[in-house]
């Protein structure tokens, strides 16, 4: 979808929400520049990805990542050569449906293949993607080691308008800024300085993920017989299949229980998997690649520059977790990222007044979810997966709210 109106775009950060922005951006016209704080672009090599790339500026980096099929689909929609490019780069095909054994699925079922993804270790797909996407695109430059560190802001107008970034190598001024900075976003904070409120909606997602990557012994991640997500009293059990034989084992439990805080120890957690009938298999089945890692307060919040009805700020549009960052055990993150790309994307491509755009990504409610979202309640039983079957959706190619601008 080529744009009408060509303009300059600064997309800050270079996460899997912004590089799928900024490269869909770059083919639809626009010259876009990515700045990223991290210094450090992807290693050569999926093993050299997984030990050494440096991403401090991305906390769950080296956290377990499912890519739904929700993700998968829209981006084979916008990008299809991943369909042979990520295999390729070593990520896995799985069917989230049928991790589990077939007698508890019920057998293979028409439409079954709508649960298909491709999945990794986050660091091999982020290094994947940056591979396959962004090679030979003249209207993007990636900047890694640049941080942003305020907003030029225009304040003679009733709206303030964003007019670029002071970054930690000077200015860059734009006709827009797509704010990818990711769950601890500090654009809002200097939104709010230059008087432009953002409202915050935020809870704590209740829990804490004390999580193991393994790699399996004889190659292969083990093949399940339970769901993704298996509930017990005090615990619950997510086991993730990755790429070259690797897998992810976490232990999720609520963040009010502090017995359970032990977990972040290796004995105490080698205790609880022992004792779980599904951890246990898991375990048993390969050896652990890294200590466990445990990572807690974690916030869902959405954000949104929109008061009665009106933007507060012109110029400035948060996509991905600065937008919205969901309880991450339902693995919804990257596809609504991968969604609000596409629509920015086609809402940039109408050449509709800026107003209006941003007016309409930073209020439209179809891809903004709750921070509880309703698969939580029938992500685990097959029937619930199949009820909650994604069906692909177009993406909006008009503003909703742009009538009459
Ligand atoms: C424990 C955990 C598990 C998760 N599991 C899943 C899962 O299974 N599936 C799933 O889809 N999602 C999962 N998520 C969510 C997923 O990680 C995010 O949705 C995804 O990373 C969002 O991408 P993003 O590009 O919006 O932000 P990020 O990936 O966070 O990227 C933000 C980028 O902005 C850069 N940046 C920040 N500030 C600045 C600045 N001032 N100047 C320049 N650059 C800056 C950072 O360096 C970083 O590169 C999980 C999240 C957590 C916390």
């Amino acid at each position: 979808m080529k744009t009408t109106n060509p303009r300059e775009i600064t997309v800050v950060g270079a996460g899997l929400t912004g590089l799928t922005a900024a490269v869909l951006l770059a083919r639809s016209g626009h010259k876009v520049t990515v700045l990223d704080r991290d210094p450090q672009g992807a290693p050569p090599g999926n093993e050299q990805a997984w030990e050494h790339w440096a991403r401090p500026g991305v906390s769950q980096f080296r956290q377990p990542h499912l890519m739904l099929p929700r993700w998968h689909q829209q981006m084979l929609s916008e990008f299809p050569e991943l369909a042979a490019g990520l295999p390729a780069a070593g990520a896995r095909r799985v069917n989230m449906l049928h991790l589990q054994s077939a007698a508890a699925v019920g057998g293979w079922q028409d439409g079954d293949e709508a649960f298909d993804t491709l999945t990794a270790r986050r660091p091999v797909l982020e290094a994947a993607l940056c591979a396959l996407l962004v090679r030979g695109q003249r209207r993007l430059r990636i900047r890694r080691g640049v941080a942003v560190r305020d907003l030029l802001v225009e304040r003679s107008g009733t709206v303030p308008r964003v007019l670029g970034v002071r970054t930690t190598a000077g200015e860059l001024r734009s006709d827009l800024v797509v704010d990818a900075a990711g769950r601890h976003t500090r654009l809002p904070r200097w939104a709010a300085q230059a008087g432009a409120d953002s409202a915050m909606d935020s809870e704590d997602s209740g829990f804490i993920y004390y999580g193991r990557h393994f790699r399996g012994r004889d190659g292969r991640a083990p093949q399940g017989a339970n769901p993704v997500l298996s509930h017990f009293p005090s615990l619950s059990v997510l086991t993730l299949p990755c790429d070259a034989g690797t897998y992810c084992l976490v232990l999720v439990a609520g963040s009010r229980d502090r017995a359970l805080r032990g977990l972040r120890h290796e004995p105490q957690w080698l205790a609880a998997v022992a004792a779980n009938p599904v951890a246990s298999r898991w375990a048993a089945q390969g050896d652990p690649i890294t200590p466990v890692m445990p990572i807690a307060g974690i916030q869902d919040v959405r954000r949104s520059y929109v008061r009665d009805g009106e933007p507060t700020v012109l110029g400035l549009l948060p996509v991905g977790d600065s937008s919205a960052a969901t309880n991450p055990s339902l693995g919804r993150g990257a596809a609504i990222g991968a969604i609000q790309a596409s629509v920015l994307r086609n809402v940039l491509a109408d050449g509709p007044g800026m107003r209006g755009s941003s007016r309409w990504l930073m209020s439209g409610p179809a891809h903004r979810p709750s921070p509880r979202g309703s698969r939580a309640r029938c992500a685990s039983t097959a029937t619930g997966w199949r009820k909650c079957r994604p069906t692909p959706t177009a993406c909006p190619t008009r503003p909703r709210t742009n009538r009459g601008r």
